[in-house]
Protein backbone atom coordinates (compact mmCIF):
# COMPACT_ATOMS: atom_id res chain seq x y z
CA UNK A 1 0.00 0.00 0.00
CA UNK A 2 3.12 2.09 1.00
CA UNK A 3 4.12 1.83 -2.44
CA UNK A 4 0.63 2.32 -4.67
CA UNK A 5 0.11 6.09 -2.25
CA UNK A 6 3.73 6.86 -3.11
CA UNK A 7 2.80 6.50 -6.53
CA UNK A 8 -0.33 8.99 -6.37
CA UNK A 9 1.64 11.44 -4.90
CA UNK A 10 4.55 11.25 -7.10
CA UNK A 11 1.74 11.65 -9.57
CA UNK A 12 -0.19 14.69 -8.24
CA UNK A 13 3.19 16.82 -8.56
CA UNK A 14 3.06 15.83 -12.14
CA UNK A 15 -0.06 17.91 -12.87
CA UNK A 16 0.48 18.21 -16.69
CA UNK A 17 0.51 14.70 -17.29
CA UNK A 18 -3.35 14.11 -16.49
CA UNK A 19 -4.05 16.50 -19.65
CA UNK A 20 -1.50 15.27 -21.25
CA UNK A 21 -3.01 11.38 -21.51
CA UNK A 22 -6.88 12.70 -21.93
CA UNK A 23 -5.85 13.86 -25.60
CA UNK A 24 -6.42 10.42 -27.86
CA UNK A 25 -9.16 11.84 -29.90
CA UNK A 26 -9.14 15.91 -30.14
CA UNK A 27 -13.00 16.16 -31.00
CA UNK A 28 -16.47 15.76 -30.22
CA UNK A 29 -16.90 12.17 -29.96
CA UNK A 30 -17.08 11.10 -34.18
CA UNK A 31 -17.97 13.91 -35.22
CA UNK A 32 -15.09 16.01 -36.83
CA UNK A 33 -14.23 12.60 -38.70
CA UNK A 34 -17.93 12.89 -40.87
CA UNK A 35 -17.74 16.10 -41.27
CA UNK A 36 -13.69 16.88 -41.93
CA UNK A 37 -14.25 19.38 -45.10
CA UNK A 38 -16.44 22.07 -43.04
CA UNK A 39 -13.31 22.40 -40.21
CA UNK A 40 -13.56 26.03 -38.59
CA UNK A 41 -12.34 27.76 -35.25
CA UNK A 42 -15.62 27.85 -34.15
CA UNK A 43 -16.55 24.27 -34.56
CA UNK A 44 -12.89 23.66 -32.55
CA UNK A 45 -14.00 25.80 -29.53
CA UNK A 46 -17.12 24.19 -29.46
CA UNK A 47 -15.78 20.29 -29.71
CA UNK A 48 -12.97 22.02 -26.81
CA UNK A 49 -15.71 23.11 -24.73
CA UNK A 50 -17.32 20.01 -24.38
CA UNK A 51 -14.03 18.27 -23.61
CA UNK A 52 -13.22 20.38 -20.45
CA UNK A 53 -17.03 19.92 -19.42
CA UNK A 54 -16.35 16.08 -19.38
CA UNK A 55 -13.24 16.49 -18.05
CA UNK A 56 -14.97 18.55 -14.95
CA UNK A 57 -17.36 16.58 -14.62
CA UNK A 58 -14.88 13.05 -14.66
CA UNK A 59 -13.26 14.63 -11.87
CA UNK A 60 -16.01 15.72 -9.82
CA UNK A 61 -17.40 11.97 -10.33
CA UNK A 62 -13.63 10.74 -9.14
CA UNK A 63 -13.75 12.68 -6.06
CA UNK A 64 -17.24 11.62 -5.00
CA UNK A 65 -16.61 8.84 -5.40
CA UNK A 66 -13.06 8.52 -3.69
CA UNK A 67 -12.14 6.60 -7.16
CA UNK A 68 -8.74 5.85 -8.45
CA UNK A 69 -9.88 6.61 -12.56
CA UNK A 70 -12.83 7.76 -14.11
CA UNK A 71 -12.56 7.15 -17.70
CA UNK A 72 -15.38 8.07 -20.60
CA UNK A 73 -14.79 5.58 -23.87
CA UNK A 74 -16.30 6.38 -26.82
CA UNK A 75 -17.17 3.48 -29.96
CA UNK A 76 -15.67 4.17 -32.88
CA UNK A 77 -18.43 4.58 -35.81
CA UNK A 78 -17.51 0.97 -37.42
CA UNK A 79 -18.78 -0.27 -33.28
CA UNK A 80 -15.71 -2.51 -33.15
CA UNK A 81 -13.26 -0.91 -31.11
CA UNK A 82 -13.71 1.39 -27.89
CA UNK A 83 -11.28 5.04 -27.72
CA UNK A 84 -10.27 6.73 -24.53
CA UNK A 85 -11.87 10.27 -25.09
CA UNK A 86 -11.10 11.23 -21.29
CA UNK A 87 -10.48 10.78 -18.33
CA UNK A 88 -9.25 11.76 -14.68
CA UNK A 89 -6.98 9.29 -12.83
CA UNK A 90 -4.51 8.84 -10.28
CA UNK A 91 -2.46 6.19 -11.55
CA UNK A 92 0.20 6.04 -12.78
CA UNK A 93 -0.41 2.84 -15.04
CA UNK A 94 -3.41 4.61 -16.72
CA UNK A 95 -2.95 3.80 -20.33
CA UNK A 96 -4.69 6.11 -22.67
CA UNK A 97 -5.50 4.48 -26.24
CA UNK A 98 -7.84 1.94 -28.43
CA UNK A 99 -9.03 -1.27 -27.40
CA UNK A 100 -10.83 -3.92 -29.49
CA UNK A 101 -14.39 -3.71 -28.29
CA UNK A 102 -14.83 -7.39 -26.06
CA UNK A 103 -11.34 -6.59 -24.02
CA UNK A 104 -11.20 -7.56 -20.74
CA UNK A 105 -13.79 -6.56 -18.33
CA UNK A 106 -15.65 -3.91 -21.60
CA UNK A 107 -16.59 -7.29 -22.45
CA UNK A 108 -18.93 -8.08 -20.02
CA UNK A 109 -21.27 -4.94 -21.48
CA UNK A 110 -22.26 -7.08 -24.30
CA UNK A 111 -25.44 -7.97 -23.21
CA UNK A 112 -26.11 -5.66 -20.02
CA UNK A 113 -26.10 -1.54 -19.53
CA UNK A 114 -24.19 -1.40 -16.92
CA UNK A 115 -21.80 -3.91 -14.92
CA UNK A 116 -20.75 -3.15 -11.03
CA UNK A 117 -17.80 -5.40 -9.72
CA UNK A 118 -17.59 -5.03 -6.19
CA UNK A 119 -15.05 -6.78 -5.48
CA UNK A 120 -13.20 -6.70 -8.35
CA UNK A 121 -10.73 -9.69 -7.89
CA UNK A 122 -7.22 -11.02 -9.13
CA UNK A 123 -8.89 -13.22 -11.85
CA UNK A 124 -11.60 -10.64 -13.18
CA UNK A 125 -11.09 -9.64 -16.54
CA UNK A 126 -8.80 -7.23 -16.85
CA UNK A 127 -9.32 -3.14 -17.28
CA UNK A 128 -7.81 -2.38 -20.85
CA UNK A 129 -7.52 1.10 -19.36
CA UNK A 130 -4.12 -0.01 -17.49
CA UNK A 131 -0.95 -1.73 -18.40
CA UNK A 132 -0.47 -2.78 -15.36
CA UNK A 133 -2.41 -4.69 -12.25
CA UNK A 134 -3.13 -1.34 -10.03
CA UNK A 135 -4.96 -2.52 -6.67
CA UNK A 136 -8.45 -1.90 -7.90
CA UNK A 137 -11.18 -3.16 -5.26
CA UNK A 138 -14.25 -2.33 -7.64
CA UNK A 139 -15.47 -1.69 -10.68
CA UNK A 140 -18.45 -0.10 -12.14
CA UNK A 141 -19.50 0.14 -15.79
CA UNK A 142 -21.88 2.26 -17.42
CA UNK A 143 -22.91 2.56 -20.90
CA UNK A 144 -24.13 6.15 -22.40
CA UNK A 145 -27.13 5.56 -25.35
CA UNK A 146 -27.05 8.74 -27.86
CA UNK A 147 -30.53 7.69 -29.12
CA UNK A 148 -33.26 5.52 -28.73
CA UNK A 149 -32.10 2.33 -29.66
CA UNK A 150 -29.03 0.34 -28.73
CA UNK A 151 -26.20 1.59 -30.56
CA UNK A 152 -23.88 -1.08 -30.07
CA UNK A 153 -24.16 -2.49 -33.48
CA UNK A 154 -23.72 1.16 -35.24
CA UNK A 155 -21.41 2.53 -33.21
CA UNK A 156 -22.00 6.00 -31.43
CA UNK A 157 -22.16 5.55 -27.82
CA UNK A 158 -19.88 6.06 -24.47
CA UNK A 159 -18.60 3.48 -21.86
CA UNK A 160 -18.37 6.01 -18.30
CA UNK A 161 -15.91 3.47 -16.28
CA UNK A 162 -14.89 3.93 -12.38
CA UNK A 163 -12.54 2.42 -10.24
CA UNK A 164 -11.39 1.90 -7.00
CA UNK A 165 -9.42 1.01 -4.33
CA UNK A 166 -12.35 0.17 -1.63
CA UNK A 167 -13.72 -3.67 -2.24
CA UNK A 168 -16.77 -1.91 -0.15
CA UNK A 169 -19.99 -2.70 -2.95
CA UNK A 170 -21.31 0.55 -5.16
CA UNK A 171 -23.97 1.85 -2.94
CA UNK A 172 -27.31 3.06 -4.51
CA UNK A 173 -25.97 6.87 -4.00
CA UNK A 174 -22.69 5.87 -6.00
CA UNK A 175 -25.27 4.46 -8.48
CA UNK A 176 -27.58 7.49 -8.54
CA UNK A 177 -23.99 9.83 -8.77
CA UNK A 178 -23.02 7.66 -11.87
CA UNK A 179 -26.31 7.94 -13.50
CA UNK A 180 -26.93 11.49 -13.04
CA UNK A 181 -23.75 12.04 -14.17
CA UNK A 182 -24.19 10.02 -17.64
CA UNK A 183 -27.28 11.63 -18.12
CA UNK A 184 -25.44 15.27 -17.75
CA UNK A 185 -22.66 13.99 -20.13
CA UNK A 186 -25.48 13.12 -22.92
CA UNK A 187 -27.37 16.19 -22.43
CA UNK A 188 -23.98 18.39 -23.04
CA UNK A 189 -23.29 15.80 -25.92
CA UNK A 190 -26.40 16.54 -27.36
CA UNK A 191 -26.36 20.31 -26.64
CA UNK A 192 -22.99 20.32 -28.37
CA UNK A 193 -24.22 18.68 -31.87
CA UNK A 194 -26.37 20.87 -31.87
CA UNK A 195 -24.38 23.88 -31.83
CA UNK A 196 -21.51 21.88 -34.30
CA UNK A 197 -24.98 21.54 -36.86
CA UNK A 198 -25.59 25.21 -36.79
CA UNK A 199 -22.21 25.64 -37.16
CA UNK A 200 -21.90 23.42 -40.18
CA UNK A 201 -25.06 25.00 -41.74
CA UNK A 202 -23.82 28.47 -40.98
CA UNK A 203 -20.26 27.52 -42.86
CA UNK A 204 -22.18 26.67 -45.63
CA UNK A 205 -23.90 29.48 -46.24
CA UNK A 206 -20.46 31.26 -45.72
CA UNK A 207 -18.60 29.54 -48.52
CA UNK A 208 -21.90 29.60 -51.15
CA UNK A 209 -21.55 33.43 -49.89
CA UNK A 210 -17.68 33.59 -50.63
CA UNK A 211 -17.75 32.05 -53.65
CA UNK A 212 -20.72 33.83 -55.16
CA UNK A 213 -18.81 36.90 -54.25
CA UNK A 214 -15.81 36.06 -56.69
CA UNK A 215 -18.20 35.11 -59.51
CA UNK A 216 -20.22 38.49 -58.78
CA UNK A 217 -17.44 40.46 -59.65
CA UNK A 218 -16.76 38.27 -63.22
CA UNK A 219 -17.22 40.20 -66.23
CA UNK A 220 -16.46 37.29 -69.44
CA UNK A 221 -16.67 34.31 -70.13
CA UNK A 222 -13.34 33.22 -69.30
CA UNK A 223 -13.18 35.15 -65.70
CA UNK A 224 -16.69 33.03 -64.87
CA UNK A 225 -15.22 30.43 -65.24
CA UNK A 226 -12.18 31.06 -63.18
CA UNK A 227 -14.39 32.44 -60.47
CA UNK A 228 -16.36 28.89 -61.38
CA UNK A 229 -13.32 27.18 -60.17
CA UNK A 230 -12.51 29.18 -57.52
CA UNK A 231 -15.57 29.11 -55.69
CA UNK A 232 -15.89 25.42 -56.06
CA UNK A 233 -12.75 25.17 -54.81
CA UNK A 234 -13.80 26.72 -51.52
CA UNK A 235 -16.12 23.93 -51.20
CA UNK A 236 -14.79 20.23 -52.63
CA UNK A 237 -10.87 19.39 -53.17
CA UNK A 238 -11.30 18.27 -57.50
CA UNK A 239 -8.58 17.01 -59.43
CA UNK A 240 -10.31 18.32 -62.67
CA UNK A 241 -12.73 20.70 -63.20
CA UNK A 242 -14.37 21.22 -66.66
CA UNK A 243 -16.88 22.86 -68.26
CA UNK A 244 -18.58 22.07 -71.27
CA UNK A 245 -21.54 24.36 -72.72
CA UNK A 246 -24.49 22.56 -74.49
CA UNK A 247 -25.57 23.43 -77.82
CA UNK A 248 -28.16 21.57 -79.93
CA UNK A 249 -27.73 17.71 -80.02
CA UNK A 250 -23.62 18.71 -78.58
CA UNK A 251 -21.58 19.83 -76.08
CA UNK A 252 -18.29 21.98 -76.37
CA UNK A 253 -15.45 21.56 -73.67
CA UNK A 254 -14.43 24.85 -73.11
CA UNK A 255 -12.80 25.08 -69.55
CA UNK A 256 -10.61 22.80 -68.19
CA UNK A 257 -9.04 23.45 -64.57
CA UNK A 258 -6.50 21.32 -63.25
CA UNK A 259 -4.30 20.00 -65.66
CA UNK A 260 -3.24 21.13 -69.05
CA UNK A 261 -5.65 19.17 -71.69
CA UNK A 262 -5.12 22.04 -74.93
CA UNK A 263 -6.15 19.31 -77.36
CA UNK A 264 -9.88 18.02 -76.12
CA UNK A 265 -10.68 22.11 -75.25
CA UNK A 266 -13.70 23.55 -77.85
CA UNK A 267 -13.87 20.34 -79.16
CA UNK A 268 -17.45 19.08 -79.52
CA UNK A 269 -18.94 15.82 -78.25
CA UNK A 270 -21.98 14.31 -78.94
CA UNK A 271 -24.93 14.12 -76.04
CA UNK A 272 -25.84 10.75 -77.16
CA UNK A 273 -25.06 7.63 -74.31
CA UNK A 274 -22.79 9.90 -72.25
CA UNK A 275 -23.48 11.43 -68.55
CA UNK A 276 -23.50 14.46 -69.77
CA UNK A 277 -25.99 13.68 -72.22
CA UNK A 278 -28.48 12.22 -68.90
CA UNK A 279 -27.59 15.57 -66.82
CA UNK A 280 -28.60 17.67 -69.75
CA UNK A 281 -31.70 15.06 -70.46
CA UNK A 282 -32.88 15.38 -66.68
CA UNK A 283 -31.78 18.28 -66.02
CA UNK A 284 -30.36 17.09 -62.59
CA UNK A 285 -26.87 16.17 -60.88
CA UNK A 286 -25.89 12.65 -61.70
CA UNK A 287 -24.58 10.32 -61.01
CA UNK A 288 -27.17 9.84 -57.97
CA UNK A 289 -24.33 7.83 -56.14
CA UNK A 290 -21.30 9.57 -55.39
CA UNK A 291 -19.00 7.38 -57.55
CA UNK A 292 -19.68 7.01 -61.05
CA UNK A 293 -20.05 3.12 -61.81
CA UNK A 294 -22.77 3.08 -65.45
CA UNK A 295 -21.61 1.72 -68.19
CA UNK A 296 -22.20 5.17 -70.36
CA UNK A 297 -18.96 7.74 -70.24
CA UNK A 298 -18.88 10.44 -69.00
CA UNK A 299 -18.59 12.31 -71.90
CA UNK A 300 -19.18 10.32 -75.49
CA UNK A 301 -15.62 9.85 -77.31
CA UNK A 302 -13.15 10.76 -74.42
CA UNK A 303 -11.75 8.22 -71.81
CA UNK A 304 -10.04 11.26 -69.91
CA UNK A 305 -12.85 11.96 -67.31
CA UNK A 306 -14.06 8.07 -66.28
CA UNK A 307 -10.59 7.76 -64.68
CA UNK A 308 -11.72 9.81 -61.73
CA UNK A 309 -13.00 7.63 -58.68
CA UNK A 310 -15.39 10.28 -57.73
CA UNK A 311 -17.28 12.39 -60.76
CA UNK A 312 -20.06 14.85 -60.35
CA UNK A 313 -21.99 16.32 -63.60
CA UNK A 314 -24.20 19.32 -62.28
CA UNK A 315 -26.15 20.96 -65.09
CA UNK A 316 -26.01 24.66 -65.46
CA UNK A 317 -29.78 25.36 -65.25
CA UNK A 318 -31.70 27.97 -65.46
CA UNK A 319 -35.94 28.11 -64.66
CA UNK A 320 -38.18 27.86 -67.98
CA UNK A 321 -34.59 27.88 -70.08
CA UNK A 322 -33.03 25.01 -71.91
CA UNK A 323 -29.47 23.54 -70.14
CA UNK A 324 -26.64 25.84 -70.90
CA UNK A 325 -24.18 23.69 -70.10
CA UNK A 326 -22.72 21.83 -67.34
CA UNK A 327 -19.80 21.50 -64.61
CA UNK A 328 -17.92 18.10 -64.36
CA UNK A 329 -15.92 17.93 -61.16
CA UNK A 330 -13.86 14.90 -60.77
CA UNK A 331 -11.77 14.10 -58.10
CA UNK A 332 -8.92 10.86 -57.77
CA UNK A 333 -9.68 9.87 -54.18
CA UNK A 334 -13.29 7.76 -53.28
CA UNK A 335 -16.34 9.55 -52.23
CA UNK A 336 -14.98 13.28 -52.38
CA UNK A 337 -18.13 14.67 -52.84
CA UNK A 338 -20.31 14.81 -49.60
CA UNK A 339 -24.04 15.31 -49.74
CA UNK A 340 -23.85 18.70 -48.33
CA UNK A 341 -21.30 19.46 -50.74
CA UNK A 342 -23.39 18.66 -53.46
CA UNK A 343 -26.23 20.80 -52.45
CA UNK A 344 -23.41 24.03 -52.24
CA UNK A 345 -22.25 22.92 -55.75
CA UNK A 346 -25.66 22.88 -57.04
CA UNK A 347 -26.26 26.43 -55.33
CA UNK A 348 -22.94 27.72 -56.65
CA UNK A 349 -23.38 26.38 -60.29
CA UNK A 350 -27.32 28.46 -60.35
CA UNK A 351 -25.57 31.37 -60.02
CA UNK A 352 -22.82 30.09 -62.71
CA UNK A 353 -25.19 29.29 -65.36
CA UNK A 354 -26.84 32.88 -64.95
CA UNK A 355 -23.18 34.47 -64.78
CA UNK A 356 -22.33 32.41 -68.00
CA UNK A 357 -25.64 33.97 -69.61
CA UNK A 358 -24.79 37.12 -69.00
CA UNK A 359 -21.01 37.08 -70.37
CA UNK A 360 -22.60 35.67 -73.27
CA UNK A 361 -24.82 38.65 -73.53
CA UNK A 362 -21.92 40.78 -72.98
CA UNK A 363 -19.80 39.04 -75.24
CA UNK A 364 -22.26 39.81 -77.76
CA UNK A 365 -22.65 43.41 -77.21
CA UNK A 366 -18.84 43.49 -76.76
CA UNK A 367 -18.69 41.91 -80.45
CA UNK A 368 -21.26 44.34 -81.62
CA UNK A 369 -19.59 47.73 -80.75
CA UNK A 370 -16.23 46.20 -82.79
CA UNK A 371 -18.38 45.29 -85.76
CA UNK A 372 -19.88 47.36 -88.96
CA UNK A 373 -23.62 45.99 -88.82
CA UNK A 374 -24.05 46.18 -92.51
CA UNK A 375 -21.21 44.13 -93.75
CA UNK A 376 -20.32 42.41 -90.15
CA UNK A 377 -16.90 42.57 -90.66
CA UNK A 378 -14.68 45.11 -88.29
CA UNK A 379 -15.49 48.48 -88.35
CA UNK A 380 -13.35 51.89 -87.75
CA UNK A 381 -13.13 51.39 -84.01
CA UNK A 382 -12.08 47.43 -84.33
CA UNK A 383 -9.66 48.64 -86.89
CA UNK A 384 -8.28 51.40 -85.03
CA UNK A 385 -7.88 49.08 -81.89
CA UNK A 386 -6.07 46.14 -84.69
CA UNK A 387 -4.02 48.65 -85.90
CA UNK A 388 -2.35 50.09 -83.16
CA UNK A 389 -1.70 46.16 -81.79
CA UNK A 390 -0.25 44.64 -84.93
CA UNK A 391 2.10 47.90 -85.28
CA UNK A 392 3.38 47.45 -80.92
CA UNK A 393 3.95 43.63 -81.85
CA UNK A 394 5.55 44.14 -84.94
CA UNK A 395 7.47 46.83 -83.75
CA UNK A 396 8.25 44.58 -80.36
CA UNK A 397 9.52 41.81 -82.50
CA UNK A 398 11.23 43.62 -84.90
CA UNK A 399 8.49 41.86 -87.57
CA UNK A 400 6.78 43.16 -90.10
CA UNK A 401 3.08 44.11 -91.60
CA UNK A 402 1.53 45.81 -94.53
CA UNK A 403 -1.15 47.64 -94.40
CA UNK A 404 -4.14 47.85 -97.55
CA UNK A 405 -6.68 50.74 -97.76
CA UNK A 406 -9.46 50.33 -100.65
CA UNK A 407 -11.90 52.80 -102.06
CA UNK A 408 -14.87 51.78 -104.38
CA UNK A 409 -14.34 53.69 -108.01
CA UNK A 410 -17.06 56.12 -108.66
CA UNK A 411 -19.68 54.83 -105.99
CA UNK A 412 -21.15 58.08 -106.40
CA UNK A 413 -22.32 57.60 -109.28
CA UNK A 414 -23.44 53.80 -108.46
CA UNK A 415 -25.77 54.92 -105.79
CA UNK A 416 -27.09 58.24 -108.13
CA UNK A 417 -28.46 55.89 -111.12
CA UNK A 418 -29.03 52.15 -109.19
CA UNK A 419 -30.17 53.94 -105.46
CA UNK A 420 -28.40 53.72 -102.22
CA UNK A 421 -29.93 49.79 -101.26
CA UNK A 422 -28.23 48.87 -104.33
CA UNK A 423 -25.17 50.40 -103.60
CA UNK A 424 -25.49 49.01 -99.69
CA UNK A 425 -25.46 45.63 -101.49
CA UNK A 426 -22.24 46.75 -103.53
CA UNK A 427 -20.50 47.36 -100.51
CA UNK A 428 -21.08 44.15 -98.94
CA UNK A 429 -20.01 42.28 -101.59
CA UNK A 430 -16.87 43.85 -101.63
CA UNK A 431 -16.66 43.76 -98.06
CA UNK A 432 -17.40 39.85 -98.41
CA UNK A 433 -14.05 39.88 -101.02
CA UNK A 434 -12.26 41.03 -98.27
CA UNK A 435 -13.53 38.64 -95.78
CA UNK A 436 -12.30 36.05 -98.32
CA UNK A 437 -8.38 36.91 -98.79
CA UNK A 438 -7.72 37.78 -94.86
CA UNK A 439 -6.01 34.73 -93.11
CA UNK A 440 -6.06 34.54 -89.28
CA UNK A 441 -4.03 36.99 -86.98
CA UNK A 442 -4.95 39.39 -90.42
CA UNK A 443 -7.62 41.94 -90.54
CA UNK A 444 -10.71 43.27 -92.54
CA UNK A 445 -12.04 46.44 -91.85
CA UNK A 446 -14.83 48.62 -92.94
CA UNK A 447 -13.44 52.24 -92.48
CA UNK A 448 -15.33 54.88 -94.12
CA UNK A 449 -18.54 54.88 -96.24
CA UNK A 450 -17.20 53.01 -99.16
CA UNK A 451 -13.60 52.67 -97.70
CA UNK A 452 -11.79 49.78 -96.27
CA UNK A 453 -8.19 48.81 -95.01
CA UNK A 454 -6.86 45.16 -94.70
CA UNK A 455 -4.17 45.18 -91.87
CA UNK A 456 -1.73 41.64 -93.04
CA UNK A 457 0.58 40.25 -90.25
CA UNK A 458 3.96 39.28 -90.97
CA UNK A 459 3.45 40.29 -94.41
CA UNK A 460 6.37 42.83 -96.43
CA UNK A 461 5.52 44.72 -99.70
CA UNK A 462 5.75 42.23 -102.29
CA UNK A 463 2.88 39.79 -100.15
CA UNK A 464 1.10 43.02 -99.76
CA UNK A 465 0.61 43.85 -103.75
CA UNK A 466 -0.16 40.16 -104.04
CA UNK A 467 -2.93 40.48 -101.74
CA UNK A 468 -4.40 43.65 -102.96
CA UNK A 469 -4.05 42.70 -106.78
CA UNK A 470 -5.93 39.97 -105.66
CA UNK A 471 -8.47 41.64 -103.77
CA UNK A 472 -8.54 43.96 -106.85
CA UNK A 473 -9.05 40.84 -109.11
CA UNK A 474 -11.84 39.50 -107.26
CA UNK A 475 -13.97 42.70 -107.19
CA UNK A 476 -13.43 43.27 -111.04
CA UNK A 477 -14.79 39.57 -111.26
CA UNK A 478 -18.33 40.06 -109.48
CA UNK A 479 -21.25 40.42 -111.49
CA UNK A 480 -23.34 42.73 -110.19
CA UNK A 481 -26.76 42.75 -111.53
CA UNK A 482 -29.45 46.20 -111.13
CA UNK A 483 -32.64 45.89 -113.03
CA UNK A 484 -31.32 43.45 -115.38
CA UNK A 485 -28.14 45.51 -115.86
CA UNK A 486 -24.65 44.81 -115.69
CA UNK A 487 -22.92 46.85 -112.98
CA UNK A 488 -19.23 46.81 -113.11
CA UNK A 489 -17.74 47.85 -109.64
CA UNK A 490 -14.07 48.43 -109.16
CA UNK A 491 -11.75 49.35 -106.53
CA UNK A 492 -8.78 51.40 -105.82
CA UNK A 493 -5.96 50.05 -103.30
CA UNK A 494 -3.27 52.11 -101.87
CA UNK A 495 -0.53 49.67 -100.04
CA UNK A 496 2.24 50.41 -96.93
CA UNK A 497 4.63 48.27 -95.35
CA UNK A 498 6.14 48.69 -92.23
CA UNK A 499 8.87 49.08 -91.33
CA UNK A 500 9.98 49.62 -95.26
CA UNK A 501 8.14 52.62 -95.63
CA UNK A 502 7.66 53.91 -92.22
CA UNK A 503 8.38 52.95 -88.79
CA UNK A 504 5.62 55.49 -87.68
CA UNK A 505 1.61 54.02 -87.40
CA UNK A 506 0.55 57.82 -88.04
CA UNK A 507 3.08 58.36 -91.48
CA UNK A 508 1.60 54.65 -92.56
CA UNK A 509 -2.06 55.28 -92.46
CA UNK A 510 -0.88 58.66 -94.28
CA UNK A 511 1.47 56.84 -97.23
CA UNK A 512 -1.25 53.93 -97.51
CA UNK A 513 -3.78 56.72 -98.50
CA UNK A 514 -1.46 58.72 -100.76
CA UNK A 515 -0.86 55.41 -102.59
CA UNK A 516 -4.67 54.75 -103.06
CA UNK A 517 -5.05 58.83 -103.64
CA UNK A 518 -2.22 57.90 -106.66
CA UNK A 519 -3.89 54.85 -107.62
CA UNK A 520 -7.42 56.78 -108.38
CA UNK A 521 -5.41 59.85 -109.68
CA UNK A 522 -3.53 57.16 -112.41
CA UNK A 523 -6.66 55.69 -113.74
CA UNK A 524 -8.24 53.95 -110.76
CA UNK A 525 -9.01 50.13 -110.86
CA UNK A 526 -5.67 49.51 -109.61
CA UNK A 527 -3.22 49.35 -106.77
CA UNK A 528 -0.47 51.10 -105.72
CA UNK A 529 2.75 50.65 -103.70
CA UNK A 530 3.39 53.76 -101.70
CA UNK A 531 7.66 52.72 -101.69
CA UNK A 532 6.82 52.54 -105.84
CA UNK A 533 5.04 55.98 -106.31
CA UNK A 534 8.96 58.00 -106.34
P1 LIG B 1 -13.84 57.83 -106.24
O1 LIG B 1 -13.60 56.81 -107.29
O2 LIG B 1 -12.99 58.98 -106.37
O3 LIG B 1 -13.78 57.24 -104.88
O4 LIG B 1 -15.28 58.33 -106.47
P2 LIG B 1 -16.56 58.15 -105.53
O5 LIG B 1 -17.75 58.45 -106.29
O6 LIG B 1 -16.53 56.80 -104.86
O7 LIG B 1 -16.26 59.30 -104.54
P3 LIG B 1 -16.43 59.33 -103.01
O8 LIG B 1 -15.51 58.32 -102.39
O9 LIG B 1 -16.26 60.71 -102.54
O10 LIG B 1 -17.94 58.93 -102.80
C1 LIG B 1 -18.38 58.16 -101.71
C2 LIG B 1 -19.83 57.95 -101.84
O11 LIG B 1 -20.21 56.78 -101.16
C3 LIG B 1 -20.62 59.07 -101.23
C4 LIG B 1 -21.74 58.39 -100.51
O12 LIG B 1 -22.97 58.72 -101.06
C5 LIG B 1 -21.53 56.92 -100.71
N1 LIG B 1 -21.72 56.20 -99.49
C6 LIG B 1 -21.04 56.36 -98.33
N2 LIG B 1 -21.50 55.46 -97.41
C7 LIG B 1 -22.48 54.74 -98.02
C8 LIG B 1 -23.32 53.66 -97.58
O13 LIG B 1 -23.28 53.20 -96.46
N3 LIG B 1 -24.18 53.14 -98.46
C9 LIG B 1 -24.28 53.65 -99.76
N4 LIG B 1 -25.13 53.11 -100.59
N5 LIG B 1 -23.50 54.65 -100.16
C10 LIG B 1 -22.62 55.20 -99.33
MG1 LIG C 1 -14.52 57.26 -100.67
MG1 LIG D 1 -15.04 56.00 -103.85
Amino acid sequence: MVNWFSKIAGQRQKKTSQTDHTSVVDSLPFYLEKNSELLSADRLHVVRQFRESVENQLKILRISLDATSVVLCWSGPAAEEITIYTSSSLSTDFKPGTFPLGSGVIGLLKDCNKIALAPYQIHSPAIPYYSDNPPVGSFFAHILYCGENDQRKTGDYGILCVDRISTDGWSAEDKALISAMTEQILRNLFLSRDLLFTDVERRTLQLVFAGLQTLNSALDLESVYAAATEALSLIVKTDLFAISLVHDNYHELCYIAGNSFGEILNQKYTLADSLVGQVVKYRRILPETLSHAGNAPIVNGLKLFDTYKSILVVPLLQEDKPVTGVLIIAAQGENQVTRNCRDMIEMIAAQVAIKIDLAQSHERIQQLAITDPLTEIANRRAFQRGFAAMYERAKRRSGSFSLIICDIDLFKRVNDVYGHPFGDQVIQQVANQLKDVVRSGDLAARIGGEEFAVLLEDTGLSGAFDVAERLRKQVEKLSLFSQGKSVPVTISLGVATFPQDSSNQEKLFNYADQALYRAKESGRNRSVCWGSMG
